[in-house]
């Protein structure tokens, strides 16, 4: 008898064991960033926002800050509506978005949904297709039939004044394609999708939910070096604008809300209905008074701000309007930036003439023997890296400026902007390029 108790209190205290080392080794992590890693990451931020100095004004149009592909409640996994959108979109300072709600029939009607000027911020309606992905933007009413070819769509909506971007562009796509304007230089979700522990991922999030969800949130990140020389290798046949994505859809998280008859909707991931229950235990406890879009409980990883402020498409244009702004993204009159890292307003990138007066900005094509010099400036020191067709053939240190003679040598050259934080070096913008031909 002696033995055998003896026997389960060992047992018994190796179940402890191996349960408080499992608890270790899920949670060491989150930890370890909660208290070392993301202070760290927060303070060198600061330090490197107090380097701020604003960029002479080379470029003569503003530049418009904003996102492409977001989803709302249009979408079936997304039940964004216009009161979580707007204060988001305010907090992250945007200019602009352009959605790319998924196709809800065949017959696909615009303008439609969230569709027009609020409060100083546009917000344009648009369609992200299903099969290989696009984002079609017509601005203008029409109605496009999904049931007719593809590069027929793409002709169309390109011919009539609108707008045809490839989305995830590790997906296949027929990149021989003449009449799409451009791609996705980086996506979340992309990124997202790469993660080998997409489970430690989360607890992660969950653990760093408050004030350094930003760093969580950027968990996800790496390089995206493959897309970006396919980018560079189909720049080498016709000018493919770079853009960046959020494709925001507010739907990673837990909520709950009261139905109009008094019962409550819990909905979890992808903004699924998980059920439908009259106001229980559970319901009492953990329910509050409803917040705007009417949560009156909620646990969320990628709100809209979190994501409107990862990754923003900058835009150098006269007008806030959707056909302005149209016109000078497909110009690859752009840049993208990681605005958590650092706001980017102020960075320009621009080739000049002998006497260094500016005639070819971001997305130009200019004569190699009129490109005298490139020049890029950055509102925060930063290290420069130029790439001609796809390869780095120059950098500068921990500078505002950089100038660089092509030397009458054609190729398309494009700027990636990197910051230092925690002694690493994180990539922060990347330009379209200058095609000097
Ligand atoms: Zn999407």
């Amino acid at each position: 008898m002696r033995g055998f108790r003896k026997t389960m209190g060992l047992v018994a205290k190796l179940i402890a064991i191996i349960f408080v080392t499992l608890l270790l080794v899920v949670f060491a992590k989150p930890l370890w960033n909660k208290y070392i890693v993301y202070p760290e990451l927060e303070k060198d931020r600061t330090k490197l926002w107090k380097t701020y100095r604003k960029p002479k004004q080379f470029i003569g149009n503003h530049d418009f800050k904003g996102v492409l592909h977001s989803h709302t409640y249009r979408s079936h996994d997304s039940r964004g509506q216009l009161n979580e959108i707007l204060p988001a979109a305010r907090q992250a300072s945007l200019d602009f978005i352009f959605l790319a709600d998924h196709r809800i029939s065949d017959q696909d009607s615009f303008p439609r949904g969230i569709h027009g000027m609020f409060d100083g911020i546009l917000i344009e309606s648009g369609t992200e297709s299903p099969g290989a992905a696009m984002m079609v933007n017509p601005l203008k009413a029409t109605i496009i039939d999904w049931k007719k070819e593809r590069n027929q769509i793409i002709r169309e909506v390109v011919g009539g004044g609108g707008m045809a971007f490839y989305l995830h562009s590790e997906e296949n796509h027929d990149w021989g394609n003449a009449d799409y304007q451009g791609m996705e230089i980086y996506n979340i979700h992309t990124d997202l999708k790469d993660e080998k522990n997409p489970v430690s991922f989360l607890i992660n999030g969950m653990v760093n939910s408050g004030k350094h969800r930003h760093w969580s949130y950027r968990e996800l990140f790496d390089e995206q070096t493959k897309i970006t020389s396919l980018w560079d290798s189909l720049n080498n046949h016709r000018k493919i604008v770079g853009m960046a994505a959020v494709d925001a859809h507010n739907n990673q998280s837990i909520r709950a809300r009261y139905l109009p008859d008094g019962r409550v909707e819990w909905v979890g991931s992808n903004a699924k209905t998980l059920s439908i229950t009259k106001p229980g235990w559970k319901e009492k406890l953990l329910l509050s008074k409803p917040d705007v879009a009417g949560w009156a409980f909620k646990m969320e990883l990628d709100t809209y701000f979190h994501s409107f402020n990862f990754v923003n498409t900058h835009l150098f244009g006269d007008t806030l309007s959707s056909r302005s702004l149209k016109n000078e993204l497909v110009k690859g009159h752009a840049y993208v930036a990681f605005e958590s890292l650092a706001q980017a307003n102020g960075f320009q990138y621009f080739a000049t003439d002998a006497n260094g007066k500016l005639n070819a900005i971001l997305g130009d094509s200019i004569q190699a023997s009129q490109a005298y010099s490139l020049q890029a400036v950055s509102p925060f020191p930063v290290r420069f890296e130029l790439y001609r067709s796809g390869k780095l053939i120059d950098s500068r240190d921990n500078s505002y400026e950089y100038k660089f003679s092509p030397d009458n040598k054609p190729g398309n050259y494009r700027i990636v902007a990197r910051i230092t934080l925690r002694g690493t070096l994180l990539p922060w913008v990347y330009t379209n390029p200058i095609y000097v031909y």
